[in-house]
């Protein structure tokens, strides 16, 4: 297929807000493809010079991109067109420019991509180049253009799309092989799939309700999400956003090998830092080793990771995710000898439960998981399967300017930029939330934000500091990025606080011994 198909298709997606539409232009695009064309056409059509299972990168400063930008049209005039696969090679060959002197190599390779396009291609190639065509396309459309296009199930490609992560692989299956062959995919190591995820409890009646009864309750470990892969000696690790985190981690590497039976397994864990005394870190610490790339040795012995491992979801070659919790914890424990597990208890004791989260939160944990005993392994899914029971604690904070919504929020002002007060009569920003209210709320609340409004840059509002909200937050981060110094993590309004002025809200002061006051429970870092 030739480039200029893409492009053309890309400004006709640009333009046509219809879902619908959309999908079916797509689903056209996608049939005319040659089995070979289908990777690379599918990543393209997702804004990715690579599908996302490739792990090459074009690895192109800005600067190179802006150069590329500015040179002059004219060349393509002779030259055949340029077809798909010549752009598919080229970004090969641009990947695979490495060592002394690739920058300029990479240059050249890209002038001469560049030069070969014409003026409707350019703009098109550049945002690929950006990795970003802002077309509105985004996976859930192009997840229905494969099934449109291969006429197979949605659902079945969904399920696909979760077990490959990647809608090249679906894409390809599907046209290639349809039903029977999106049915066939399954689980398979070294392919990262999206982690489970839960809904937010305060109640464990809810929960019993919801859970037939009994639950499985774990401590909820503030750390971060980690799935191990491993087969013979060969380990690797993904983070909770599918990155992967292997080089960064490797005394959970070691734990993989060393310690844990079984020839092949994925298992999903919390890894969490710890200090001396055993107590866990701040999130902020964590993710420094998460990032951590060059001296991992050191950082290693600086914040010492802790695993603990609270799911199976496959084994010695078979897929687990369908058995109950029961049987994959049971496989679990198999595998390690009951070390490296979550600590757990199974209740369906409104007391015993409360005793049970009061252990958590007094080890410096977050809380509670509670799990249903007869539960598969959904990935991706977020619902009453699995709940995570933990206190918030609130802040009052003065709404200082909101961002126009999106999608369903559209019309409405609903991202709100929260301020404490300064101590010296101003405010200081401490975050933003769109999370806690109803649809009828943000009405209202866009309505006097409106009303106090001080600038309109098309995209935030600035507004006269009045409307005073609770909001509750799972952590305080030290954070460059607001002139507090401090961001609240996971903010949302619990709260609108007519009752309070905005001298009222709290201050910088408080906010700054709230954040000191987390370290009662959890180890800092000595600088
Ligand atoms: P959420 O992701 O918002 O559903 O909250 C659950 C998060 O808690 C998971 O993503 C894990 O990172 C973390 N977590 C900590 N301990 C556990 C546990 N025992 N089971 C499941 N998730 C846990």
């Amino acid at each position: 297929m030739n480039f200029s198909d893409f492009a053309s298709l890309c400004y006709e997606l640009e333009k046509t807000p219809s879902r619908l539409a959309k999908i079916a232009s797509a689903a056209a695009y996608l049939k005319r493809f040659k089995p070979d064309e289908i990777c690379y056409g599918v990543a393209f059509l997702s804004g990715r010079p690579f599908p996302i299972s490739d792990p090459r990168t074009l690895d192109i400063g800005p600067s190179a991109l802006i150069e590329a930008s500015k040179i002059p049209e004219g060349g393509n005039s002779s030259s055949t067109p340029l077809t798909l696969k010549d752009i598919a090679d080229s970004f090969g060959k641009i990947a695979e420019a490495s060592g002394k002197g690739s920058r300029l190599g990479k240059y050249n390779l890209l002038k001469e991509l560049v030069e070969r396009a014409d003026s409707p291609e350019r703009p098109i190639l550049l945002r690929l180049l950006h990795n970003e065509l802002r077309i509105g396309l985004h996976d859930g459309l192009i997840q229905e253009a494969i099934a449109r296009a291969s006429g197979s199930d949605l659902k079945a490609v969904r399920r696909a799309a979760l077990f490959l992560s990647d809608l090249a692989e679906v894409a390809a299956i599907a046209l290639t092989a349809g039903m029977t062959g999106l049915q066939q995919v399954d689980i398979k190591l070294f392919v990262p799939l999206l982690p489970m995820l839960s809904e937010l409890s305060q109640d464990f009646n809810e929960i019993f309700t919801a859970h037939g009864g009994n639950t499985a309750l774990e401590f909820k470990y503030d750390g971060a999400r980690v799935q191990i892969h491993k087969e013979g000696d060969r380990v690797r690790i993904w983070s909770r956003r599918l990155s992967e985190v292997t080089s960064s981690l490797p005394e959970i590497v070691e734990i993989a090998r060393r310690d844990l039976q079984g020839d092949s397994f994925i298992l999903d864990a919390e890894v969490v830092a710890v200090g001396k005394d055993g107590r866990p870190f701040p999130f902020q610490e964590l993710m420094r080793r998460f990032r951590r790339i060059h001296e991992v040795e050191t950082a290693a012995n600086e914040i010492p990771l802790v695993l603990h491992l609270f799911d199976c979801l496959f084994l010695n070659g078979t897929s687990l995710i369908d058995e109950t919790y029961t049987q994959r914890w049971a496989k679990l424990e198999a595998i390690t000898g009951g070390k490296y597990l979550a600590l757990r208890k199974i209740t369906g004791d409104k007391g015993a439960a409360e005793v049970f989260l009061q252990e958590a939160l007094a080890a410096g944990h977050e809380g509670l998981m509670a799990k249903a005993l007869d539960s598969p392994y959904m990935p991706g899914n977020r619902g009453k399967l699995w709940f995570k029971i933990k206190p918030a604690e609130t802040v009052d904070c003065v709404i200082v300017s909101a961002d126009r919504g999106s999608g369903r929020r559209r019309g409405w002002l609903s991202n709100y930029h929260l301020a404490v007060a300064d101590g010296s009569g101003g405010f200081a920003p401490v975050g933003k939330t769109f999370k806690g209210l109803t649809d009828k709320e943000f009405t209202e609340m866009t309505t006097r934000l409106r009303e106090l409004e001080l600038t309109d840059d098309a995209y935030t509002v600035t507004v006269r500091p009045e409307v005073v909200v609770e909001v509750a937050y799972n952590e305080i981060q030290r954070s460059p990025q607001y002139s507090s110094g401090f961001a609240l993590r996971f903010a949302r309004i619990t709260r609108i606080r007519d009752d309070k002025s905005p001298e009222q809200v709290t201050t910088l002061a408080n906010l700054r011994s709230l954040y000191e006051r987390q370290f009662v429970s959890k180890s800092r870092r000595e600088s």
